[in-house]
C-alpha cells in the first residue's frame, strides 16, 4: 500500500506555503479549523508585514487579528501568535527550535504541528497524525488506536523512519482527495483491492469517480483503473 501511495501521489508535500521555519509555524497555527487554501490566501500579506519572531511579539493585536480573520478563531490565533513570538524571543533567541520537546512548549504548537515543522522545515522525519491520517490508517487496519500519540507510535513501528514525513503527506493527500470521512470514493480508489474497508463508500466506479477531488483527479482515476485492470503498485 505504501508503494501504491507513492505512485498515486508522487508530488505529495506540505500544502501550506512557507519559505522559513517561522512561516511554517505561523501557517500551521492558522491552519487549525481552517483549510490550507484559505491559510495560503492570508499568509502572503502576513509574512510581508511580520518577518521575525520579534515582529510577532510586538505586533498590534488589532492589526494582526484583522489580517488573520479569514482563517477563523482569529482572536485565539492572534493570542497564540503573540505568545509564540514572545516565547521564541525570550527562550530561543528568536529562532524556531528544531527539537520536538522544545517545539511543543510553544503557544499554539501541539505535537501534530511540531511534527509538521520538524518534517518540512528541518528535514527531521515526523509522522503527522491529523484527522485524515488517523481515519485512514484505522480503515486500513494499520492500527486500532484512536489517540493520535498512540497512532503516531504504532505507525512509527511499522514504517521505516526515513519514510515518515512523505508517508504522512501521501496519507493526508489520499484522505483529502479520495478517502473522505463521510463518503470515501471506494469504487475509484487505487487501494481498493488491498483495503479492508472497501465498501465504506460507493463501489460503483462512475459514482465514486465523482467524489474524487483535487487537481490530480485525472491521474488518480487513471491509476485506479490501471490497478483494477490488474496492473500498478499494490503493496
Ligand atoms: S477503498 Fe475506500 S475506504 Fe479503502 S482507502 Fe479506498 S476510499 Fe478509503
Amino acid at each position: 500500500m505504501t508503494r501504491a501511495l507513492a505512485e498515486g501521489f508522487p508530488g505529495a508535500h506540505c500544502e501550506l506555503d512557507f519559505s522559513t521555519p517561522l512561516e511554517l509555524v505561523v501557517a500551521t497555527v492558522l491552519s487549525a479549523q481552517c483549510t490550507d487554501k484559505r491559510v495560503n490566501e492570508v499568509t502572503p500579506a502576513l509574512f510581508a508585514k511580520y518577518r521575525t519572531a520579534k515582529d510577532y511579539a510586538g505586533a498590534d493585536r488589532t492589526e494582526l487579528e484583522e489580517l488573520i480573520r479569514p482563517t477563523g478563531f482569529y482572536r485565539n490565533k492572534a493570542t497564540s501568535l503573540l505568545g509564540l513570538g514572545a516565547a521564541l524571543v525570550e527562550r530561543f533567541d528568536g529562532e524556531v527550535p528544531g527539537r520536538l520537546e522544545d517545539l511543543v512548549t510553544l503557544p499554539g504548537i501541539g505535537r501534530k504541528t511540531a511534527n509538521v515543522v520538524l518534517g518540512d522545515a528541518f528535514g527531521v522525519p515526523g509522522i503527522t497524525v491529523d484527522t485524515h491520517f488517523g481515519r485512514l490508517v484505522r480503515r486500513w487496519g494499520w492500527t486500532a488506536e484512536e489517540d493520535p500519540v498512540k497512532v503516531e507510535h504504532a505507525i512509527g513501528e511499522l514504517i521505516p523512519r526515513k519514510e515518515w514525513t512523505l508517508l504522512s503527506h501521501r496519507v493526508i493527500f489520499h484522505g483529502r482527495r479520495v478517502c473522505h470521512a463521510r463518503k470515501p470514493a471506494c469504487g475509484a480508489c487505487f487501494l481498493a483491492k488491498e483495503c479492508p474497508s472497501f465498501g465504506t463508500g460507493p463501489v460503483d466506479p462512475q459514482e465514486a469517480a465523482k467524489l474524487v477531488k483535487g487537481e490530480e483527479t485525472d491521474h488518480l482515476l487513471a491509476f485506479a483503473e490501471q490497478v483494477r485492470a490488474g496492473g500498478g503498485a499494490t503493496r
